[in-house]
């Protein structure tokens, strides 16, 4: 593709490139077996690496493209503490006291990324002004008043549920009729987070190999041989960190995890002013809509950041730009005349029961299926998978032992995805 729309003047490139472009790590393939091989430098992967190599192991992560170069350095950097089936809909499946238990994970994960961040001084913008979620029907209002409520009572969650006029206090628009409000957590820069991430897996000694391909992997008297387009890697264990790239490498996983683009854009360079008007407290936005757009300030308060799922059907990036920047508009018209100056997809990806999966399978570790929310979950996850290999039992966590479904009519094509998406739009529009 090219680096830039010829007619709309706008980089393809993510605008997070710009302060922390992601860069090839070029380096001989290690001798010997190693004890650990990572396939995907994502944030799942840096973090599971990092951590094994604090403990001494030798470690390698493979890129088939460069670090990051996945939704790790793409997505919107908003830091998220909710599990897409939500606290009621884990409770009734799993029962109040594991319900509660996978839940409180959310928890954990954003308590991780802070510490992370702090423990290893990573320069990546992290901020802890909040989030807000505004409804945009009566009805989704309701079910976060329940929801909300449920949280409370059973967690202790501190959300506040507000209406119209409150909301306006976070974000100019009238587009919502209220909404609910998340402290302690916020927003961080997903490309700078990526950058400081691998420089502490290397500091530490572990190897990050990018581009190199992990082609396939081979079970060899107990040890495993990565075939790589660089050649071939011994190892004791190998970790699956691929999320919504996962492609051919370990192709039962792949039909348990639902690739899904997700894009962004963001606008040109506006005034500081204008750009704190706009979000007044600086809180990160994602509405209620079941197509949802996410919205924030850069972190510089130059230009404001929208993303979701554009249209229906697969289409150009100009096309999804323009859809976007309608979107923008309706949300602010006072930026209905701003230009757009990037555009981006990446992929997240979903699994059938709408939560993240860790394991193992036959010595083979993965962490994956963040479902759209992975800034903090991923590497929470990643961490876990090094303590589970390194067998410390603080490598437990509620997800253990969740099915992770597969469904006789997905083989890793999801062709279903704008029957799906269509029926979301009616959905939203219609509010049934
Ligand atoms: C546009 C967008 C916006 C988002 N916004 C948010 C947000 O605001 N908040 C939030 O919580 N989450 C958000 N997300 C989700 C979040 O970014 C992801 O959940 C998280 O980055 C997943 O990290 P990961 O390391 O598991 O996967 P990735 O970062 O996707 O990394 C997987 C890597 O695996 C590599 N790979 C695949 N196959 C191979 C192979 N065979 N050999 C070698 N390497 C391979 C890929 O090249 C890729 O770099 C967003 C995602 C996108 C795409």
């Amino acid at each position: 593709m090219n680096k830039k729309s010829e007619s709309l003047n706008i980089s393809y490139f993510p605008y997070w490139w710009e302060a922390a472009e992601p860069k090839p790590a070029i380096h001989d393939l290690p001798s010997g077996t190693q004890d650990v091989v990572i396939v995907g430098a994502g944030y799942t992967g840096l973090s599971a690496a990092l951590t094994l190599a604090k403990s001494g192991l030798s470690v390698v992560v493979l890129d088939t493209q460069l670090p990051g170069f996945g939704a790790s350095s793409r997505n919107g950097g908003m830091i998220s503490n909710l599990l897409k089936p939500g606290l009621s809909g884990l409770m009734a499946k799993y029962g109040i006291e594991r319900g509660e238990a996978i839940y409180r994970e959310s928890l954990n994960s954003v308590d991780f990324v802070k510490k992370l961040v702090g423990d290893e001084e990573i320069e990546c913008d992290l901020n802890l002004k909040g989030r807000l979620y505004p409804a945009v029907l009566e009805k989704h209002l309701d079910a976060m008043k329940k929801e909300t409520a449920l949280k409370q009572k059973h967690l202790g969650i501190e959300d506040e549920i507000i209406g119209k006029g409150q909301c306006q206090e976070d974000i100019a628009s009238d587009l919502y009729v209220g909404g609910f409000r998340q402290f302690d957590t916020g927003g961080l820069h997903p490309a700078k987070f990526v950058e400081g991430l691998a420089s502490a897996v290397e500091k530490n000694g572990g190897l990050i190999l990018a581009p190199c391909t992990a082609k396939a992997i081979k079970k060899k008297s107990g040890t495993y041989l990565i075939d790589t387009s660089l050649g071939t890697i011994n190892c004791d264990k190998v970790v699956i960190a691929t999320n919504g790239y996962s492609g051919g490498v370990y192709p039962s996983l792949e039909k348990k995890v639902i690739p899904i683009g997700s894009t962004m854009i963001a606008t040109e360079k506006l005034s500081k002013e204008m750009v704190s008007s706009l979000f007044p407290t600086g809180r990160m936005i994602a509405d209620s809509r079941k197509m949802l757009s996410y919205f924030r300030p850069s972190p510089d308060g130059t230009r404001v950041l929208l993303g979701g799922r554009p249209t229906v059907l697969p289409s150009t990036p100009d096309v999804q730009a323009r859809a976007l920047q309608k979107r923008l508009a309706d949300i602010f018209p006072q930026l209905r005349d701003v230009a757009v100056s990037h555009v981006w997809t990446g992929n997240v990806a979903y699994s059938f029961d709408a939560l993240p999966a860790i394991g193992h399978d036959e010595g083979i570790y993965f962490a994956l299926g963040y479902c759209g929310s992975g800034v903090a979950m991923s590497g929470y996850l990643g961490h876990k998978v090094a303590l589970k290999i390194l067998k410390s039992s603080e490598g437990d966590t509620a997800f253990d032992g969740l099915p992770f479904e597969s469904k006789a009519y997905y083989q890793g094509q999801p062709w279903f995805l704008p029957i799906a998406m269509a029926g979301y739009k009616l959905r939203d529009t219609f509010g049934f």
